[in-house]
């Protein structure tokens, strides 16, 4: 009715529009008239753009533009906002539009937000985080909550990397939505502008102030401790980490604020250190595939988490996601996984019966989120019952094995089945979806509500018998007892029989064939059934809000079993891998030895299987960073297959460390705490950064900070920069590695020169890629052995590429001049013991100096000719 209003009319609904406006300024309005939710100005024209909608205007000179969704159809519009980043508030009408003359109230109930809004179209294995950041006086704090899950834990990183551990973490997690203090800046990062972040920053979309205030002690530790009705936050470990509480905090009153209904089953946060795992950095992630391919678009394929994934649960795959990002780093817990999947991959039947007993297992953590939610039905508590009644059969499934680990979990595994038998007490077998047809709770539950229901029944049985009678008393064969929600129960008879109606019928409506009568008599029965059914409506819904609130105090178990349920899962996938694939049980020890024989990339095997393209050539790697060689150089021609060879030591390094049997002959680890790689283009070259300065800035951290007990991995190394630069930079990289850090190295590189090295440094190995030179031209043998490669072989891959022959040929010979010269140059300067001597004598600078020199007449120079030159020559160094 308000649309159709005039303008001077309008006004007051544009004053609450503006008022919710300002409340909430970062976020679209999303304004309830009606059956509508309208959009006014920029809102307006930013949604219309976004969601392809017609954009009308409220006034005839078009000085308003709105448009509007249909409220019912809604959800679809905002998910679509949503996961687009932006945040939205719902402004509803908090009175009926039918019992006020006025203006309705409105009033912003909910606000939206990518982190808080749960998206039911979310992937199973994925998560939806909502972060918040926090940074004091050396010490920056992260925290981290899963609405979906309620999985909420928080961290601290100290000293002066502190903030680069937070951006870091961010980067591997990759939230949906960051908070931080409305102070705005954070380590020197202006978290909102445009400027100068880091790609962990600038891959989330939604970054949201909240005001100052927030972040304080005095603040957020009441506040957690009265939402998790805990006296101290010390059980959490969160005692003497008063940054992470205060992140923690933040993020909580944020949740609040946005006045998101069920928060419930968020009942604890967590302390983690990301000390205890083998850490991985973003880029490293990034580089290896591991949870997502490297180009955004590209089928996930490639991932190591695709070919890992045969876990039966969400909470299975989520779990082996997050493993992946964060393997362990400790020898006893590696060592009890990888028992545990020894003796599951051993036995077919038991591992086969494990792995069925969680077939109907859906996901806990998530229906009971959805449970928790106020708009909860008898559907969403069923689907949760159900999943509770597989649980005893995964328990007696875990009995059957006799590793520690599959007995831990087994005598530590709450079945939870009070719940289970409560639900099923308590709800009828096949309850219908909504409330008002009733029937939602068993009989025999409620012994009032079990005589209510008797009680309408016989009241409807008592309307069939008056429909009998009248008829009989009146003639009139056609006559009906009807309800309906307006004018309750009625006797209805059609307007050519309305002359034979007796005269104690009471006329009650007149439509244009049928007349509707009552008489007190039926008033009475009306009376009876409506107070019964309204009566035992409430009965149910208090009885299914006890059984609600009864799951709901069982959250903690029940995410408690999620968990279990989880490592359960992971760990029986790995067995099947292992039985599947033959994959073999690495020996984990404390040491620095990386080997492994006959080894296998895991997923280019497993694409080549998939695709007939062949078979993967297995190959081996010997490291020791004790005694050495530590560093491994490794040359040959282009797609010799020298990434495949280094990223294959990685992902068996994480696979071992996760527990994962691994696709090799036999393999010794011993413990990698880092791994490091910087390998090829990376995606910021999309971005537009030099390629050359965000690969310094990635060798620069791997520098700085990797261990002796690192796994370093670097490609090509010095590509984005000028030959001499390049191989300058290259070189003094592998000696500082060798000499100073003495890491697990493998070092793939084109520079020829480098393998010379091995010459001097006792700890570095050459190996190359194997090619046949046929008489028609090379062949890719893939396999790795020892020695350097005898040439580059450029210029034959170049051929195989496609280039002219003329080209090709020309080609050879300037190579060969070049060689010629050049190891003749790096050879002397190789033989030259100071390193310094040896980077000054092949580079550009040095040269230009010795050309002069030596083309300097010194017979023919005046003095003074002779001290300009000097003096020229010193200026060039
Ligand atoms: P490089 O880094 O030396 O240029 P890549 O590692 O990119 O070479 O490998 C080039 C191609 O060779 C890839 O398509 C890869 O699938 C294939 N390849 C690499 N290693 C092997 C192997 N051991 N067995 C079979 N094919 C391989």
């Amino acid at each position: 009715t308000e649309m159709t209003m005039d303008a001077a009319a309008l006004t007051p609904v544009m004053r609450q529009y503006f008022a919710a406006k300002e409340q909430y300024p970062d976020c679209l309005m999303f304004c309830r008239i009606g059956d509508f939710y309208e959009l006014f100005y920029e809102d307006a024209i930013l949604v219309a753009r976004e969601l392809q909608l017609t954009l009308t205007a409220r006034d005839k000179e078009k000085k308003q533009p709105m448009c509007g969704v249909p409220y019912h159809a809604a959800e679809v519009y905002l998910q679509r906002l949503l996961r687009m980043g932006y945040r939205i508030a719902l402004c509803e009408q908090m009175e009926d539009p039918k019992t006020v003359k006025t203006i309705v109230r409105r009033e912003v109930t909910r606000v939206l937000t990518p982190g808080t809004a749960m998206d039911p179209t979310l992937g199973a294995e994925q998560s939806n985080y909502l972060a918040s950041v926090y940074m004091k006086a050396g010490c920056a704090a992260l925290a981290l909550l899963d609405l979906s899950t309620g999985e909420f834990r928080a961290t601290e990183f100290a000293g002066a990397s502190a903030w680069a551990g937070v951006v870091d973490e961010l980067g591997r997690v990759r939230p949906v939505e960051l908070l931080y203090s409305s102070g705005g800046m954070l380590g020197g990062v202006n978290l909102a502008g445009e400027s100068e972040t880091s790609a962990g920053l600038e891959a989330i979309r939604t970054k949201t102030a909240v005001e100052d205030w927030v972040f304080s002690a005095e603040y957020v530790v009441p506040l957690l401790r009265n939402h998790f009705r805990v006296h101290s936050l010390d059980g959490m470990g969160l005692g003497g980490h008063e940054a992470a509480a205060v992140a923690a905090g933040a993020l909580l009153h944020y949740i609040q604020k946005t006045k998101q209904g069920a928060v419930e089953h968020v009942d604890g946060v967590r302390y983690y250190e990301r000390s205890t795992c083998l850490e991985l950095d973003a880029v490293s992630v990034r580089n290896l595939e591991l949870v997502e391919p490297l180009f955004s678009g590209e089928s996930a394929q490639t991932t190591l988490f695709y070919t890992l994934d045969a876990c039966c649960t969400p909470m299975g795959k989520r779990l082996l996601r997050a493993t992946l990002l964060r393997p362990a780093h400790e020898l006893v817990e590696i060592e009890a996984r990888l028992e545990a999947v020894g003796e599951a991959m051993a036995s077919l039947r038991l591992r086969e019966e494990l792995r069925r007993s969680m077939d109907g297992v859906l996901d806990l953590e998530r229906l009971l989120a959805r449970v928790a939610l106020d708009s909860a039905g008898p559907r969403e508590v069923m689907a949760l019952a159900g999943t509770l009644g597989c649980l005893p059969g995964v328990v007696r499934a875990v009995g059957a094995f006799e590793a520690r680990r599959w007995q831990e979990l087994g005598e530590s595994f709450d079945a939870l089945e009070d719940l289970h038998a409560l639900v099923v007490r308590t709800i009828a077998e096949e309850p219908p979806v909504n409330f008002s047809d009733g029937g939602v709770i068993r009989v025999g539950v409620d012994a009032e509500l079990d005589e209510l229901r008797e009680l309408s029944r016989s009241g409807r049985q008592a309307l069939v018998a008056i429909e009998e009678r009248e008829r009989a008393r009146t003639g009139i064969g056609s006559l009906k007892v009807r309800f309906n929600s307006v004018f309750g129960y009625y006797l209805e008879v059609t307007k050519a029989n309305a002359k034979a109606v007796p005269a104690d019928y009471e006329r009650k409506q007149t439509l244009v064939n049928a007349e509707r009568f009552t008489t007190p008599e039926l008033k009475e029965y009306e009376a009876k059934i409506l107070t019964a059914q309204e009566r035992s409506g409430e009965i149910e819904r208090r009885i299914f809000a006890e059984l609600r609130a009864a799951l709901l105090a069982g959250a903690q178990r029940m995410r408690a079993t999620a968990r279990r349920v989880a490592e359960i899962d992971m760990l029986g996938c790995f067995a099947h891998l292992a039985a599947l694939r033959g994959w073999v049980k690495p020996t984990i020890e404390d040491s620095g030895v990386l080997e492994f024989v006959q080894a296998r990339h895991p997923v280019v095997e497993r694409r080549m299987e998939e695709s007939g393209a062949g078979r993967f050539v297995p190959n081996s790697v010997y490291l020791d960073a004790e005694v050495g060689p530590a560093v491994m150089l490794i040359t040959g021609p282009n797609m010799g297959g020298k990434s495949t060879y280094l990223r294959q030591a990685a992902l068996l390094v994480v696979m071992a460390q996760c527990g994962c049997f691994v696709p090799a002959e036999r393999m010794r680890l011993g413990l990698v705490d880092r791994i490091y790689t910087r390998i090829g283009a990376s995606d910021n070259v999309a971005r537009g950064r030099s390629t050359f300065m965000v690969e310094m800035t990635e060798t620069a951290a791997i520098l700085n900070t990797a261990t002796a007990r690192s796994l370093v991995l670097l490609d090509e190394m010095g590509r984005g920069t000028a030959t001499y630069d390049g191989l300058s930079l290259a070189w003094a990289t592998v000696e500082h590695l060798h000499d100073r850090i003495g890491a697990r190295t493998l070092f793939a590189t084109h520079y020829h020169e480098l393998t010379l090295l091995a010459d001097r440094l006792t700890r570095l190995k050459n190996l190359r890629v194997t090619v046949k030179e046929t008489a028609t031209g090379i062949v890719f043998l893939h396999t790795v052995e020892a020695g350097p490669a005898s040439k580059s072989y450029g210029i034959e891959v170049a051929r195989l590429a496609g280039l002219p022959a003329a080209v090709i040929g020309r080609a050879r010979e300037v190579l060969k001049l070049h060689e010629r010269a050049e190891t003749q140059q790096v050879r002397e300067s190789v033989a030259v013991a100071e390193p310094k001597m040896q980077m000054t004598m092949f580079t550009p600078l040095s040269q230009r100096i010795v050309d002069r020199l030596e083309a300097a007449d010194v017979d023919g120079l005046t003095p003074r000719e002779a001290l300009n030159l000097l003096a020229e020559l010193q200026r060039e160094l």
